[in-house]
C-alpha cells in the first residue's frame, strides 16, 4: 500500500519519519523549495513559521509533558530540538536556521522517503492512504479539494480563541454561579460581575491595551461580526461591551437577587470545572497585555492563564464531525489530516498529531484497525480535543483540561500535575514497548 504525506512541515515531517523508521516507504510531497505559501520564508522542512520557542519545559506545563512523551515516542521534532537548542530558561528554544536544516536532513536522507517537489492539488489522484499535512496557509487549490471533501461549512479560515484560567487561582468570593435568566443547570457558568466604576477601569485599560502586529496577508481578512476581538468591540464606545459579551441582563446574584453594571462570564472548559473560558473574549492583546488587563476583572485579580486568547489566519477543520478518533476522515478512511489544519494548535501540537497519525498508520497496517495511545497521556488529549462536539470549534493548544485528573487528591497543583505527568509517562512507555514495533 502506497502512503502519500502532502506537506513537509511539522507534521507531514513527523508521519513521514514515524514510518519511515519501521521500514514502510513514504512518498513526501511539498511545494518547496520551489514554491513558499504567503507565510513561509525558508525553503527547509519543518519550518517554524514565527517563534523559535517550543514553549515550556517542565512536566507541571501541559506542553512540557507533551515534548516528553514526543521524545519517548521518538520524535523527530525532538530529536532535532535536542540538538539545535539554545538557553531559554524554562523554555525549549531552538537555533530556528540549525533546526529546520536538522528537519530536512533527516527527512532528505532517509532510505524510506522519497521527497517530491509538486503542488498536490487533488490528493484522490494519489492511489493508497493519503496524510493530508498542508499546515494552515494550505495553497488554495488544495483547500478547495478539501472544502469537497468535508463539506464548505466544515473548512473555517481564522480562529479565535478565548483565554482559559486555572480554576484554583479564582477568587470565588467576588464571582457566583448562575446562567442567564436561570436557564440550565445553574453552575453552568461563572459570573465576575462589576460596578460602573470596575466596569470603567477595565474598559479604559482594554482600548489602550497593546495588540500583536498582524501579518500583512491576515491584514485584509475581514472578520466575522460575531467573533470580533473583544477590544475592538470595546472601541466602539463606552457601553458596547455592556450590550456584548459583559451583557448583565438576566444575571442576579442568586444569594443577594443582586443586579450588576456588567458581567464576564466564565464557562467550564471540564466537567470538574478545574478550568474556565473567558465567553466571548476571543483578542488580539498580547500576552502580558492579556494578563494585566484581565486581571483587572473582579475574581481574577490573581488569575493564572492556562492558555491565552489569539487570532489569527488558520485554515483548519471542523474535526469532530468530520474525523474520527485516529485523525481520519469518516467518509474515506484512507484519508488522514495532520497538525494545524486537523484542529490542533502550536509546533509542537502539530508535530504530536503528525506522530500519531504515524503511529494510527502503522498499526492500521499491521493490525487492519488503529491503535489508541493510553486514555491517560497528553496525546490522547488532542484526540480528545478534535473530537469535542461544540458549536464553535477551534484549534487548540494542550491543556491540562484535556487531560484526565488522577484520582488521588493532591491539593498541591504543583504535584498534582506531576503525579498526572508520572502516570502518562509511565504509561506510555509500557505502551511504546509494546506497540511501537508490531508483527504482521
Ligand atoms: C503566521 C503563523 C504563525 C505561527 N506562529 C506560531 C508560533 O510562533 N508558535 C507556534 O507554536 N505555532 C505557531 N503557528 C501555528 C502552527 O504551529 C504552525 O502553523 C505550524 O507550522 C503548523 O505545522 P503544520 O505541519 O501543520 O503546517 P506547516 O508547518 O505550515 O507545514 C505545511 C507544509 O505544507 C506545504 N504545502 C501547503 N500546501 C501544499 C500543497 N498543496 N501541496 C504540497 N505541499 C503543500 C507547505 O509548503 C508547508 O511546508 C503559527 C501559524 C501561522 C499561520
Amino acid at each position: 500500500m502506497e502512503i502519500h504525506v502532502i506537506g513537509a512541515g511539522l507534521a507531514g515531517c513527523e508521519t513521514a519519519f514515524f514510518l519511515a523508521e519501521r521500514e514502510i516507504k513514504v512518498k513526501l510531497y511539498d511545494i518547496k523549495p520551489e514554491k513558499l505559501t504567503e507565510g513561509h520564508k525558508s525553503k527547509n522542512f519543518g519550518e517554524l513559521l514565527c517563534s523559535n520557542s517550543l514553549r515550556g519545559d517542565s512536566l507541571t506545563n501541559a506542553v512540557g509533558l507533551l515534548k516528553e512523551e514526543m521524545r519517548i515516542a521518538g520524535s523527530l521534532m525532538m530529536k532535532c530540538a535536542e540538538k539545535t537548542k539554545v538557553p531559554a530558561g524554562g523554555a525549549l528554544a531552538v537555533d530556528r536556521k540549525k533546526f529546520e536544516e536538522c528537519m530536512t536532513e533527516y527527512i532528505k536522507s532517509h532510505k524510506n522517503i522519497d521527497v517530491f517537489c509538486e503542488e498536490i492539488v487533488n490528493p484522490d489522484e494519489l492511489a493508497g492512504i493519503k496524510v493530508i499535512a498542508a499546515g494552515p496557509l494550505a495553497t488554495d487549490r488544495l483547500t478547495d479539494w478539501i472544502a469537497k471533501k468535508t463539506g464548505k461549512n466544515n473548512l473555517f479560515f481564522f480562529d479565535a480563541i478565548a483565554p482559559i484560567v486555572d480554576g484554583e487561582t479564582i477568587d470565588y468570593s467576588k464571582t457566583f454561579f448562575a446562567s442567564r435568566y436561570e436557564k440550565g443547570e445553574g453552575s453552568d457558568y461563572l459570573n465576575c460581575p462589576m460596578n460602573k466604576e470596575e466596569y470603567l477601569e477595565f474598559w479604559n485599560a482594554l482600548i489602550d491595551a497593546e495588540t500583536v502586529k498582524l501579518k500583512d496577508f491576515e491584514k485584509n481578512k475581514k472578520l466575522f461580526e460575531g467573533c470580533l476581538p473583544v477590544e475592538e468591540i470595546a472601541k466602539r464606545g463606552e457601553d458596547a461591551l455592556r450590550f456584548g459579551p459583559l451583557k448583565p441582563v438576566g444575571l442576579k446574584n442568586p444569594d443577594t437577587g443582586e443586579e450588576y453594571y456588567a458581567v464576564v462570564q466564565l464557562r467550564k472548559e471540564d466537567k470538574e470545572g478545574r478550568f474556565y473560558n473567558l465567553v466571548g473574549f476571543q483578542t488580539h492583546l498580547t500576552y502580558p497585555e492579556q494578563k494585566r488587563v484581565f486581571r483587572l476583572i473582579p475574581g481574577l485579580e490573581n488569575a493564572r492563564f492556562e492558555r491565552f486568547g489569539r487570532m489569527h489566519k488558520n485554515t483548519y477543520i471542523n474535526s469532530p464531525e468530520v474525523l474520527d478518533n485516529f485523525f481520519r476522515l469518516k467518509k474515506d478512511r484512507s484519508i488522514f489530516f495532520a497538525g494545524q489544519i486537523s484542529g490542533v494548535e502550536g509546533y509542537v501540537e502539530s508535530a504530536a498529531s503528525g506522530l500519531m497519525v504515524g503511529f494510527f498508520i502503522y498499526s492500521m497496517l499491521k493490525k487492519g484497525e488503529p491503535l489508541h495511545f493510553p486514555k491517560e497521556t497528553a496525546l490522547t488529549g488532542l484526540t480528545r480535543h478534535i473530537s469535542m462536539k461544540t458549536s464553535n470549534f477551534q484549534p487548540s493548544n494542550i491543556t491540562f483540561s484535556l487531560i484526565p485528573d488522577i484520582e488521588k487528591r493532591i491539593k498541591n497543583r504543583r504535584e498534582r500535575r506531576l503525579a498526572i505527568a508520572e502516570r502518562s509517562l509511565e504509561k506510555l512507555k509500557q505502551f511504546v514497548n509494546v506497540n511501537f514495533f508490531l508483527q504482521k
